[in-house]
C-alpha cells in the first residue's frame, strides 16, 4: 500500500520537475498568479476550512482560526505579493581589481530550486501549508504538501481545493498517516520543509540525507518565559496567559515554562491566573477554548502532570467558572500551573505543548541563564522587564530561534523577520526575504572580459614572473 503511494508521489514528482523545466525561466506574473490563487482558495473557503478545523480539534473557536490560520496566511500572501519583485532582483557583485576595469561582471541570482516538499503539522494546518507554500511560489517552485493525518478533515478538504485551484504539476496533496509521511520524505525533492516535532524532524531529516535534498526543519523545544524583577507582573502574566491559552497551549512557540524571581513567585503567578479568567471565565462551554486535539494528546498532559505531582510539584488548576472537567469528553484542559518543578520530572524535560505552566524561581538572574544554555537551544525565548542591562545579558547570554521581549509569540507575526530555530529547535527559516532565499538557489554568474585574464593574471603556463607577482600581491 505505501509502495503504492510512493510510487504515485513519484511520478508526480516527476511530473512537476518536467513541467518546471519546461516553463523556465518560470515567469514572475505565472508566480504571483499561483499566490493569487492560493489567497483566493483560503478566502472563497475560509468558512469550510474553519468548520472542518473544528471539526478535527473537537472545539476550535472560528474567530480564531480566521485569525490564526486564514487572514494570517492570506496577508503573508499580500506581504509576499508586495516584494517578491525586489527579492527576485539579481545582485550586482563586486570583482577583484583590476578586472572590473576590464569589463568582467559578476551578480548573484535567485533561481528557483524546483520542487519543494511540504511536511506540515495539525496545530494549524492551513498556515502551515499555505504560509511556506506563498513564498515557495514567490521563489518559482512548484509544491508537493502532504499535511497531518490528525487533523484529518481539514487534510482531505485541502486536498480537494488544491485541485480545483492548482493543476497537478503546480500543487499536489497527498493525504495519509505516518507510512505515506515517511515515504514522502524518501521523495527527491529540489527542498523539503517539515514543520513537526523534534523527533520526527531527525527522521526527515535521515531520510532526505539519502537523497541530499536540502531541509528546512521548522521544530518545537521549550522556550522559556523570564521574568525579570522589574517586570510588571500583572501584564506579564496576561500576556503569558493569552500566549498559553491560544488554541490550547499547542504552538510550537507557546511559553513552555516561566523563570521568576524567587521572592516574586506568587505575585507572577496571580497575574497569570488573573490574565487567565480575565479572558476565559469559564472554559467547557466556551467557544473560544480549543480542545485538545485527541484522547492520545490530551492523555500525555494529564500524564504530565500527574508525573509532576507524584515528584512533589504543586498543582494549581486555573478554574475561574469551578467548572467539573472529570465527566467531559470535550478534551478541554483548564491551564494548569507546577509550581516546585524539578528536572526529573517529565514536563521539565519534553516540550509541554498543552495548557501546562511550570513555574522556576531564580535567586540571580544568571542561574536562569545558565539553565537555559545547559538545555536543548529553544525556538523562541521571551523577556519581560524595564532594565534595559539585565535584558540584554539575557538576550546576548543565550541562543533561540527567535525572541519577543515584553510578549510572548509575536516574533512570528512580524513578516518581515525570519522565522525558525536553530539547533534541536530547527535550522533554516521563511518569512521576510529570508524565506524568498531559502527557497531560491542563488546562483553566481560571472562574465570573463574579451582580453586574455589567465594569461595576463599569470594562470596560465607556462608559469613565470607574472605568476610570482599575482602570487606575492594576493598574499600581501
Ligand atoms: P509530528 O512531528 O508528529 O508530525 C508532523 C508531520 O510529520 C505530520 O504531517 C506527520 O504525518 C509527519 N510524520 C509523522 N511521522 C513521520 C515520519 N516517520 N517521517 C516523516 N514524516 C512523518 O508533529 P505534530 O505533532 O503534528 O506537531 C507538533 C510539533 O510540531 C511540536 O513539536 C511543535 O513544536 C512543532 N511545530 C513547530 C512549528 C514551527 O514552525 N517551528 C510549528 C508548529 C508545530
Amino acid at each position: 500500500m505505501a509502495d503504492d503511494r510512493k510510487t504515485e508521489m513519484e511520478a508526480v514528482l516527476r511530473k512537476q520537475r518536467a513541467a518546471h523545466h519546461q516553463m523556465r525561466p518560470e515567469p514572475m506574473a505565472l508566480r504571483k498568479d499561483r499566490i493569487q490563487r492560493a489567497m483566493k482558495l483560503l478566502t472563497d473557503h475560509a468558512d469550510d476550512l474553519c468548520k472542518v478545523m473544528a471539526a478535527d480539534f473537537g472545539n476550535r473557536s472560528p474567530h480564531q482560526s480566521m485569525i490564526t490560520d486564514i487572514a494570517g496566511t492570506v496577508n503573508f500572501g499580500k506581504y509576499c505579493l508586495k516584494h517578491m519583485d525586489k527579492w527576485s532582483r539579481p545582485e550586482k557583485r563586486h570583482v577583484q581589481f583590476p578586472l572590473g576595469l576590464l569589463g568582467a561582471k559578476a551578480e548573484v541570482r535567485y533561481e528557483p530550486k524546483g520542487v519543494v516538499g511540504i511536511l506540515s503539522p495539525w496545530n494549524f494546518p492551513v498556515n502551515l501549508s499555505f504560509g511556506p507554500l506563498m513564498q515557495i511560489f514567490a521563489a518559482g517552485n512548484r509544491a508537493m504538501i502532504k499535511p497531518s493525518e490528525f487533523t484529518e478533515k481539514t487534510s482531505l478538504l485541502t486536498k480537494e481545493l488544491v485541485e480545483e485551484y492548482f493543476t497537478p504539476d503546480e500543487c499536489a496533496v497527498f493525504t495519509g498517516g505516518p507510512e505515506v509521511a515517511a515515504a514522502f520524505s524518501e521523495l527527491p525533492f529540489d527542498h523539503l520543509i517539515f514543520t513537526g516535532s523534534t523527533a520526527t524532524g531527525r527522521k526527515v531529516m535521515e531520510s532526505a540525507a539519502k537523497n541530499l535534498v536540502p531541509v528546512t526543519l521548522e521544530l518545537g523545544g521549550k522556550s522559556p518565559v523570564f521574568l525579570g524583577e522589574s517586570a510588571d507582573f500583572a501584564k506579564a502574566g496576561e500576556r503569558v496567559a493569552l500566549g498559553k491559552m491560544l488554541n490550547a497551549g499547542q504552538i510550537c512557540l507557546a511559553p513552555d515554562y516561566l523563570y521568576v524571581p524567587e521572592s516574586k513567585q506568587d505575585e507572577a503567578i496571580h497575574g497569570v491566573w488573573q490574565g487567565t479568567a480575565n479572558m476565559y471565565p469559564t472554559l467547557l462551554d466556551n467557544e473560544d477554548y480549543a480542545s485538545v486535539v485527541t484522547d492520545r494528546h490530551f492523555d500525555r498532559l494529564q500524564d504530565l502532570v500527574a508525573d509532576a505531582r507524584d515528584k512533589g510539584a504543586e498543582v494549581i488548576e486555573v478554574n475561574p467558572g469551578n467548572e467539573d472537567f472529570s465527566n467531559t469528553n470535550a478534551r478541554k484542559m483548564p491551564l494548569t500551573i507546577l509550581k516546585n518543578v524539578t528536572d526529573d520530572m517529565r514536563a521539565m524535560q519534553e516540550e509541554i505543548f498543552g495548557p501546562v505552566l511550570p513555574v522556576k524561581t531564580y535567586r540571580h538572574i544568571d542561574e536562569a541563564i545558565d539553565y537555559v544554555n545547559e538545555h536543548d537551544r529553544p525556538l523562541g525565548l521571551y523577556y519581560f522587564g524595564q532594565d534595559s542591562n539585565e535584558r540584554e545579558k539575557v538576550l546576548t547570554k543565550t541562543i533561540s530561534g527567535g525572541v519577543t521581549v515584553n510578549d510572548v509569540i509575536f516574533h512570528v507575526s512580524m513578516e518581515d523577520l525570519p522565522f525558525g530555530g536553530v539547533g534541536p529547535s530547527g535550522m533554516g527559516s521563511y518569512h521576510g526575504v529570508e524565506g524568498f532565499r531559502e527557497f531560491s538557489h542563488a546562483r553566481s554568474f560571472y562574465t570573463q572580459p574579451k582580453i586574455d585574464v589567465a594569461k595576463l593574471g599569470g594562470f596560465k603556463p607556462p608559469y613565470g614572473p607574472a605568476t610570482e607577482k599575482a602570487v606575492k600581491s594576493m598574499m600581501k
